[in-house]
């Protein structure tokens, strides 16, 4: 498979980078070295924000008819659909995702575009009466605006951003995740083959210190990141300073529960994806099981039966089920907090075989015996702790008891488990049944607490990217 050459798009052109020193991009299934870093040079990122800039104050892309953007969007999607076998692969072989995983993320990409395209088709002003007429409620874009893209699921989560973006008329910058640059550079050369003004959408590559450089600027007047919690707080505090609307989609430390009469078949199947997807590296994974005392011996007894056969491999081979971890710094990482929840008292608990490979390679890890007050980080891999409950109000304190709020799962009788569910200060519940994908993919997705601000979702991103203006006659009083 070959790649593409890691560029800049620069006011409609590709644009030459630096290769960075230190980290090196890594073959998750071998550890080989692959390719440099790369960085965007400074004055590319000086042109990427003055032409941002300038086509917002030109109205190049705001100013046309909807009707044409949501056309251009749709050229977009039509671009793309030629891409995802590409998309799909780059994404396997740089996050060490399954290829059968990826692929449903890719065939998502074009969809993205097109449902972008029908929200600015669908533009209906709201008004309200006024004593002298009509109040108008219209809703412009914000201006140039910032998509700060996470590692694991690159493809998806910067398509959702950048189409949200464009859709509201922004003149649109994308930074990925330089741990997976690839795939933006796919995407940059797709929208580049449509009529979509020049400039309107600009890829920036670079680590942290790009995306907070153009976090900083005073010229990107909204900034949607997507990452852990110490970029999130940096760039919460760089908007604060000029009251710039941040969207923060963070992580989480999500409760899988176990109540009394669930089944414990369905149950087990649960926890063995919400472990495994994305091998463990999705912000909507598991990261502790509270299980009713009563079942904690055949939960673990089944889940081990199933991750005991599980097709840990290769991510680029189709028959694998889950894959290795991205790079050797988080691959340690991880290795090191289930060494650390071991010394504080736990045992780990793993069946999976592992592959005679040098990858990095790590198998669905469950803790038991640890205190729970000791389990509340999120990992970011496939290691999960174990803790019992004997009453449902204790189990509703441990779901609480981490400091974050994106997800949670609960397993036992429907009507119980909706009961508890809506209780619960969770983004998303979902009762007897775990999938990546959202319950309705036309629903907001929301998180509480150190799982981020602001509201994903089609509909809400869309909103995020433009301001509002009411309008009307005030008569003189
Ligand atoms: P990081 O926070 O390390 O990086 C996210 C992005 O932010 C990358 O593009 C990174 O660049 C950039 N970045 C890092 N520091 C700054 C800064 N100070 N200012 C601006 N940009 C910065 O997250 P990961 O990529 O490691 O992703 C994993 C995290 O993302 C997990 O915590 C996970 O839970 C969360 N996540 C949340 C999701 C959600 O929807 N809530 C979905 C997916 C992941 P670079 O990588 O090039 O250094």
């Amino acid at each position: 498979m070959s790649r593409e050459v890691l560029q800049d798009w620069i006011c409609g052109e590709p644009v030459d980078t630096v290769s960075l020193e230190g980290p090196s991009l890594q073959d998750p299934n071998t550890g080989d070295l692959t390719e440099p870093m790369v960085s965007a040079r400074s004055e590319s990122i000086t042109r990427a924000l003055s032409t941002a800039a300038e086509v917002h104050r030109t109205g190049a892309w705001s100013g046309l008819q909807p009707h044409v953007r949501a056309d251009i969007l749709d050229q977009i999607a039509n671009a793309l659909e030629g891409e995802t076998e590409t998309l799909a692969e780059l994404g396997a072989a740089t996050t060490g995702v399954v290829i059968s995983q990826t692929e449903r993320f890719a065939g998502l990409v074009p969809l993205i575009f097109r449902k972008a395209g029908a929200l600015v088709r669908d533009q209906a002003l709201s008004t309200y009466d006024g004593p002298f007429g009509a109040v108008e409620v219209h809703r412009l874009p914000l201006g140039p605006a910032l998509c700060i893209a996470p590692w694991n699921a690159p493809t998806a989560i910067a398509a959702h951003k950048v189409a949200s973006a464009l859709a509201a008329g922004c003149p649109t910058i994308l930074k990925p995740s330089e741990w997976t640059p690839h795939t933006a550079n796919v995407l940059a050369r797709a929208i580049h083959k449509t009529e979509l003004p020049a400039g309107t959408f600009q890829l920036v590559h670079g680590r942290g210190d790009v995306g907070a450089r153009l976090t900083d600027d005073e010229r990107v007047r909204a900034v949607s990141f997507t990452g852990g919690l110490a970029g999130g707080r940096a760039v919460a505090v760089s908007c604060a300073q000029q009251m710039k609307p941040a969207q923060l989609e963070l992580g989480g430390n999500n409760p899988l529960i176990v109540l009394r009469d669930a089944d414990v078949d369905v149950a087990a199947d649960g926890i063995v994806t919400a472990l495994t997807r994305l091998n463990g590296q999705w912000c909507r994974a598991l990261g502790r099981v509270l299980i009713h005392r009563s079942l904690e011996g055949q939960v673990l007894e089944a889940v081990g039966g199933r991750l005991r056969s599980l097709r840990l491999g290769h991510s680029l081979k189709p028959e694998s089920e889950m894959g290795p971890l991205i790079h050797r710094g988080h691959f340690e990482q991880v290795q090191g907090r289930i060494d650390e929840l071991c010394t504080l008292g736990g045992t780990a608990h793993s069946w999976t075989p592992k592959p005679e490979a040098p990858g990095f390679f790590c198998p669905g890890t469950l803790i038991t015996g640890c205190a729970p007050n000791l389990t509340t980080e999120e990992v970011f891999g496939p290691v999960a702790s174990v803790h019992a409950f004997d009453t449902e109000a204790e189990m509703f304190e441990l779901a609480h008891q981490a400091p974050y709020g994106l997800a949670a799962y609960i397993f036992g009788d429907e009507e119980r488990s909706l009961e508890w569910a809506r209780r619960f200060e969770i983004g998303s519940t979902k009762i007897n049944g775990v999938t990546v994908t959202s319950l309705n993919p036309e629903a907001p997705r929301s998180a509480w607490r150190l799982s981020g601000l602001g509201v994903e979702g089609h509909r809400e991103t869309y909103d995020f990217f433009r301001g509002i203006g009411v309008v009307g006659v005030a008569g003189r009083n």
